[in-house]
């Protein structure tokens, strides 16, 4: 069986976002790392692999520091890596992205199965997973929070999707596109051996030529989506008091009296 899983590279959840007077997004000097939310993929990939046999591609579209990502995905136990590159996929949005993502996969040509996180820290619009589904022609199935069954010959496939309301049980062929939940698995630490590999390990770059995609369709010329004008939210006002009192009782009470005088309770 051979499993795709797409990931990109994110600022470190830790970082911390600033926006300059000409609505440059920045997050400092903040590291880059794999998408959190992609661990959960990249392990169940694994998971995956390591019962049903085959191999594990991960792949990101993206300028170097996307390689943080793919040394992550490849020092937990990925096969092999390919990142896709060209100066015109700059400015990409969700759209030009899948369709670049889209193309890759088709280039790769034998996958079974291909696996997204639920969505990226920073711009965070999940929409990157269903995209690629909609221009692969193929069924997508997001929120999953258990692959339940997988039949590689039979190409078939069973997941549970956490819903609001509670767990939906959906059957599917296979090739497929899944979404990862947080949950559905605890990704494993990297090992010292795992970096090592990740470390030595070459890293092919393929451009748009080589996966036969229109430069039109990429990047800016590509995108349907625009920032013009990008603010942090105004800084929150707000008073603090300490309720001084002999005890916890007492404390209780006026705070109680307060609430009660403000209407909140
Ligand atoms: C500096 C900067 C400028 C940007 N400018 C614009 C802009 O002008 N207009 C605009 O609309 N958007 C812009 N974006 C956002 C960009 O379009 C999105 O990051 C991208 O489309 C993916 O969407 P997402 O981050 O919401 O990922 P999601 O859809 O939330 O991610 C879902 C899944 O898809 C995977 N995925 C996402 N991107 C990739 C990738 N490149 N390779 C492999 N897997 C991937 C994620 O890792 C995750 O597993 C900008 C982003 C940055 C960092």
């Amino acid at each position: 069986m051979h499993i795709v899983v797409c990931t990109k590279h994110t600022p470190d959840s830790e970082a911390k976002m600033s926006v300059d007077d000409a609505g440059n997004v920045s997050w400092g000097s903040s590291p880059i790392i794999i998408n959190p939310w992609d661990e959960y993929a990249v392990e169940e990939a694994l998971l995956l692999r390591d019962e049903h046999g085959g191999k594990v591609t991960v792949v990101s579209m993206g300028p170097e520091d996307a390689l943080e990502a793919l040394k992550h995905a490849i020092a937990m136990g990925c096969d092999e890596a390919i990142r896709v590159w060209d100066e015109a996929c700059t400015g990409s949005d969700t759209l030009a992205t899948s369709y670049v993502l889209a193309k890759t996969i088709e280039k790769i040509g034998d996958a079974d199965l291909i696996l997204f996180g639920k969505s990226a820290i920073d711009a965070e619009t999940a929409q990157t997973g269903p995209a690629v589904a909609v221009r692969l022609d193929m069924p997508s199935l997001m929120y999953v929070i258990a692959i339940t069954d997988i039949d590689p010959d039979g190409k078939t496939i069973v997941v549970e999707r956490l819903l609001e309301e509670g767990r939906q049980v959906v059957s599917s062929p296979l090739p497929a596109v899944v979404g990862t939940s947080k949950g559905i698995n605890e990704p494993r630490y990297t090992s010292f051996m795992g970096i090592r590999k990740a470390s030595k390990m070459e890293y092919p770059v393929w451009t748009l030529e080589d996966i036969g995609a229109d430069p039109e369709k990429a990047g800016a010329s590509g995108s349907g989506v625009r920032w013009p004008e990008v603010m942090m939210p105004p800084a929150r006002e707000g008073e603090a008091e300490i309720i001084e009192a002999e005890t916890m009782e007492e404390a209780a009470a006026i705070l109680v009296d307060k609430l009660m005088a403000e209407k909140v309770i």
